[in-house]
């Protein structure tokens, strides 16, 4: 008769995702799996990068504003001065693809209540809220969570007197009003103090309307003021076209009827800020400041290409992805403009799209890229762009790894579509749970990448897969890395287990990087394992991180 042995039952190696493994400090995802969960300062970083824009496949919008909010408040009570050095280095790296994140957490951190933490908070002021439009949405945020002291008015003070006063006229003429703020409801705030008559001085009280003696502006005031004032008084659109190649005048400053023109738009192409020249591509093709061939096209498509100036201007890669997906639709997001898109300029945006990263050194390893295309990755849109779901992002992130690195597998999980291959252990329940490849190549247009993930039908989730399917093909692969929102629960084993046995029958010491494209607290790497990596889909300082990670560099 055997013994019994009650022990024997008891194993780490494998263990089925919807049970924790034992003593690994998992906690249950929304789906009905375990994984762990990500710290508070990696769930900042992930709400900087990936913000809240709408529900997400699980959560509602008010439920990840509030876990958001309270993971950035204990990020300012665990260390608030540390916390105000992360917002102040995404934003001055621009990696963040929008603004509202940063400044909200800015604010909260302007309300701590360590003194250390709050003057920290405002010494940060001009180099986060850089323009006009960041400082409105700033005095909205702060006022959710303070009111409006003495430090605060100071700091708003010294963001207009500290500024060069040409650089601050600029300012006033482009953003006169936002969100329910305008420059005259923070003057009148903050009181700032500037030397009597000083052009700062002259600047500012063109800002409230008072600028002008004798129906004239003072001599001292900053020629762009003059400049707005002439191009208010124009009578042709001709006539305020050198006052925008002069003075740089935005077309903020210009009266609508001379806009309609497309030889002022023409001449606002080396002006406007590449943000919102890559925005109103659409506009300049339907007004025919843009056609094929045409000076307008040759000057966008220089602009386009120069890598130094799209990185001084912090043009992030999502805008550019979301100005090539409105562009080659030849139609606006509220469909009232029509244009029919030209090809250069929508090949233009695709290249636009890479050099918006940093330049990365590739680590040069055997790479398998996976995408988690399952139903909850096509929940919610990033970073607020219209159709662009968690699993199109993952695709555009991809994208970018095929363009840097030289040797890269891309397949799709869970789906058991053309030349899949099905997992045994999904076999015996019936259901196909697959690995697809996807055959992408880095010629491809970014836009057909993302069309050859968009046809795919939604299924469960097991991101254990990618590395069962390496190991079942006998594929060589130094780095995985894996797309997804960590919402996973189907597999009879972890994907930390899985990277475990791939790496004990293989002998490769192989790493994992967990691409998160959702702003949640989850995330499939073992933090207690140092071949696992955790980055922040979109973050544009994550294709260099990930490719140090691989090459062992970090
Ligand atoms: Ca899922």
């Amino acid at each position: 008769m055997p013994s019994r042995n009650p022990l024997a039952g008891f194993i780490t190696r494998a263990t089925p995702q919807s049970q924790r493994i034992p003593g690994s400090g998992q906690v249950p995802n929304s789906a009905g799996g375990y994984v762990w969960p990500v710290d508070d300062w990696a769930r900042l970083r992930r709400f900087l990068i990936l913000g809240v824009d709408g529900p997400s496949y699980y959560a509602s919008e008010s439920a990840l504003v509030a876990e958001s909010a309270a993971a950035v408040l204990r990020c300012v009570v665990l260390d608030g001065p540390r916390t105000v050095d992360e917002i102040t280095a995404v934003s001055t790296a621009g990696r963040n693809p929008r603004h509202q994140p940063v400044i909200f957490a800015l604010a909260a951190c302007a309300a701590a209540h360590d003194p250390d933490t709050r003057a920290r908070a405002l010494a940060a002021l001009p180099a986060v809220c850089r323009t006009g439009t960041h400082l409105f949405l700033f005095a909205g945020y702060v006022e959710q969570f303070r009111g409006w002291g003495r430090g605060l008015r100071r700091a708003v003070a010294d963001w207009y007197t500290t500024k060069d006063a040409d650089a601050l006229a600029y300012q006033l003429v482009k953003y006169q009003q936002r969100d329910g703020w305008s420059h005259r409801d923070l003057l009148r705030l903050a009181k700032p103090r500037p030397e009597r008559d000083s052009a700062t001085d002259l600047a500012l009280r063109w800002a409230v309307g008072k600028a002008e003696v004798n129906g004239a502006l003072p001599a001292g005031t900053p020629r762009i003021l003059h400049a707005h004032r002439s191009a208010q008084a124009a009578s042709t659109a001709a006539d305020v076209i050198p006052l925008i190649t002069e003075h740089r005048l935005p077309w903020e400053a210009l009266r609508s009827e001379h806009l309609a023109a497309p030889e002022v738009w023409q001449a606002l192409i080396p002006v406007t800020g590449l943000g919102a020249l890559v925005r109103n591509l659409g506009r300049m093709t339907a007004n025919g400041t843009l056609a094929p061939g045409s000076p307008g096209t040759h000057a966008v498509l220089a602009r386009l290409a120069d890598t130094g100036a799209i990185r001084s201007a912090r043009l992030h890669p999502i805008a550019v992805l979301a100005a090539l997906i409105t562009y080659r639709s030849g139609r606006g997001a509220r469909g009232r403009l029509t244009w029919d898109p030209i090809p250069a300029i929508v090949d233009a945006l695709d290249d636009t799209f890479y050099r918006a990263f940093a330049s990365v050194k590739p680590a040069g390893v055997r790479t398998l890229a996976a995408l988690d295309v399952s139903g909850s990755m096509s929940g919610g849109v990033v970073a607020g762009v219209p159709g662009l779901t968690p699993r199109l992002a993952s695709a555009a992130m991809a994208a970018v790894t095929l363009a840097t690195e030289p040797e890269v597998i891309t397949v799709a999980f869970n789906i058991a579509g053309k030349g899949a291959w099905v997992s045994p252990n999904h076999r015996r329940g019936g259901s196909d749970y697959g690995i697809t490849p996807l055959p992408l190549s880095r010629r491809q247009r970014l836009d057909d990448i993302l069309a050859a993930v968009d046809g795919f039908p939604f299924c469960g989730t097991d991101c254990s897969l990618p590395m069962l399917y390496a190991l079942e093909r006998g594929l060589a692969v130094d780095h995985f890395v894996v797309y997804t929102d960590s919402e996973t629960w189907a597999g009879d084993i972890h994907p930390a287990q899985a990277l475990q046995r791939y790496r004990e029958r293989t002998g490769i010491a192989a790493r994992l990087t967990v691409v998160a494209m959702v702003s949640n607290g989850f995330t499939i790497a073992d933090p207690a394992d140092a071949g696992m990596l955790d980055v922040v889909g979109f973050d544009t300082a994550a294709p260099q991180l990930m490719a140090d990670f691989a090459a062992g560099r970090l």
